[in-house]
């Protein structure tokens, strides 16, 4: 494409480079190129799990509500969140938001009776949604900008290359587009979100295309499609997106921050005291997912939920 039509547009290559390394592959866990926060610890999906199942109760449970979920990955989240789920009484449907027929296969050993969707319009109408969505928005495609020009990437030779360079902007009309939705369907149907992923609180400038591969840091340009391509997530935008209606969207937190106030210590003690020769793992996990250091405050974690439902915890000022 790039060939034919001499330049690409920094959004169109990382859609169709995603679009492809996602339907080709299981990217996740030590044999892949990156692991998120539920393949690190349970700790994570039950506490998320957990904030849902309080949310649904100060609801007034309503039997009819979803759990929902956008690019499960290897479903690992979804099980940990509904084992809690399930505890709390909650006994309802669970559909998936996953284009790639890979990891489509995956998420169903695990989740036989689950449905899965290409979007959030398809679930049947009414009921009110649990969703969850983690490391899912950074893998949508973004735009850069300079000035007023789009980026572009150009062949130079036998090598890709970006057509411009400068102070950069970033936005991206896909992740508002699926913000808009959750907005838009939690608004009629009532329910909660929870997005988590890294980025930042605050708009700003600055070029976060990365890729990764193997756990390292790589060459964007290399090995189109080979390769995980994200970008920092805009919460600010994001909350902008999905402000539709009625529905109020909470302040953004880091994911320590809510992990801690939501107790993973708490749950991090009772998991070793069960199994106390895991008990150094089970420290090392609550560090990966909570040190400054880690992913404890460059994942951000935010909440959209309707007028009829009670905010999710963990967000007050
Ligand atoms: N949430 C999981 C996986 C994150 S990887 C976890 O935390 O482990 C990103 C996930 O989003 C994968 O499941 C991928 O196939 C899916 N995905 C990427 N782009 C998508 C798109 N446009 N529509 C639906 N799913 C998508």
């Amino acid at each position: 494409m790039i060939r034919e039509r001499g330049l690409i547009s920094v959004e169109q290559y990382m859609g169709l480079c995603n679009a492809l390394y996602y339907a080709t592959r299981d990217p996740l866990g030590a044999p892949g190129d990156f692991t998120t926060a539920p393949e690190i610890s349970q700790m994570f999906g039950e506490i998320v799990g957990a904030a849902l199942a309080d949310c649904w109760l100060r609801a007034g449970a309503p039997a009819d509500a979803a759990y929902v979920e956008l690019g499960p990955g290897r479903g690992t989240l979804a099980a940990d969140a509904l084992k809690v789920l399930r505890q709390a009484g909650f006994a309802g449907e669970v559909h998936f938001v996953e284009t790639s027929p890979v990891l489509r296969d995956v998420q169903r050993q695990l989740h036989p009776d689950a449905e899965w969707h290409e979007a959030l319009i398809s679930i049947p109408e009414g009921k009110p949604l649990l969703l969850v969505a983690n490391e899912f928005f950074d893998a949508l495609p973004i735009r850069q900008w300079i000035g007023r020009k789009e980026r572009r990437i150009i062949f130079e030779g036998d090598r890709l290359e970006f057509a411009l360079n400068g102070p950069i902007r970033e936005d991206s009309p896909a992740r508002d587009a699926v913000a808009w939705e959750i907005g838009a369907q939690l608004d009629v149907r009532g329910g909660v979100a929870l997005i988590v992923d890294y980025g930042h609180v605050r708009s700003g400038f600055g070029d976060t295309l990365q890729a990764v591969r193997g756990h390292r840091y790589a060459d964007v340009l290399a090995n189109p499609g080979e390769q995980d391509l994200t970008a920092h997530v805009d919460f600010a935008a994001l909350a902008k997106a999905a402000s539709v209606g009625s529905v109020e969207v909470t302040r953004v937190v880091s994911q320590s921050e809510w992990l801690e106030r939501l107790g993973i210590a708490a749950r991090a003690d009772a998991l070793a005291t069960a199994h106390p020769e895991r008990a150094e793992d089970i420290a090392a996990e609550g560090k990966r997912l909570c040190d400054a250091g880690e992913m404890g405050q460059l994942f951000k974690v935010m909440a959209v939920h309707s007028q009829s439902w009670p905010a999710p915890a963990g967000f007050d000022a």
